[in-house]
């Protein structure tokens, strides 16, 4: 069976929630083959390639797939040429690791920054939320990760290799480790603390701690413990 209609007539889900059904201008909607309703093949093709990105399953993907087809043909264009540009036009910066248009990055190239202090995040988004807060001035380095023996993520699959070369050869006085609470991400810091303390060079962790406005009751173990360990005296 094979359905056209010449308005937006139904929009729902049939048979339960199992099959969701459309009917749009003179629009292919769907055939039943065996007793299985199937999209069309751009439709599936869409879906696709949204079931690709996190956390969306099938259903959120197929309500995206009908948005995009119902998005004016302008805004369509422009979300696929900025879906190829933020792929193309992108790199990692060769010094830090951040995402760039340019190498090295704007952070890298700027000469008023700090060039004694570094920074060590685990992904490029961090920077974006320390920089947001316009109070560190010095360097960053990206691990894009973080060491994990369960996944089998040494040293060597993340940025580290890089992070060491760039302190044989820069004049960097301090390394702050901002790798997130988590179990990985502590043995990460302490992992980098061991390897980079030796050769005379200042070691930082951020101070985790509670969230403003958050109560200490609802707070979970590794939230409160690194509260207790960052405290500082009142003055
Ligand atoms: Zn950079």
């Amino acid at each position: 069976m094979i359905e056209t209609c010449n308005s937006i007539l139904k929009m729902g889900f049939q048979d339960g929630s199992r099959f969701f059904t459309f009917l749009f201008n003179d629009f292919l909607l769907f055939k039943e083959r065996n007793g299985i309703y199937l999209y069309p093949e751009p439709i599936t093709k869409l879906m696709d390639s949204y079931m690709k990105l996190p956390g969306i399953g099938a259903k959120t993907a197929a309500r995206l797939a009908f948005f995009t087809i119902n998005m004016k043909e302008d805004d369509v264009t422009d979300f696929a040429k900025a879906l190829i540009s933020a792929k193309r036009d992108l790199n990692y910066c060769s010094i830090c690791g951040h995402i760039t248009q340019d190498d090295p990055c704007s952070i890298c190239q700027d000469k008023s920054r700090d060039r004694s202090i570094i920074l060590v995040v685990e992904d490029p988004k961090d920077v974006i939320s320390l920089e947001k807060m316009r109070e560190y001035h010095g360097l960053y380095h990206i691990l894009h990760g973080v060491l994990s023996p369960i996944e089998g993520t040494g040293p060597e699959d993340i940025n580290i290799p890089s992070l060491i070369r760039r302190l044989q050869s820069e004049e960097v006085k301090e390394v702050i480790i901002a790798t997130n609470a988590t179990a990985e991400g502590e043995a990460t810091a302490m992992y980098l603390s061991r390897l980079i303390r030796p050769a005379g060079i200042k070691v930082t962790r951020l101070a985790h701690g509670l969230s403003v406005g958050s109560d200490i009751e609802y707070a979970d173990e590794i939230t409160l413990l690194k509260a207790v360990e960052g405290r500082r005296e009142i003055e």
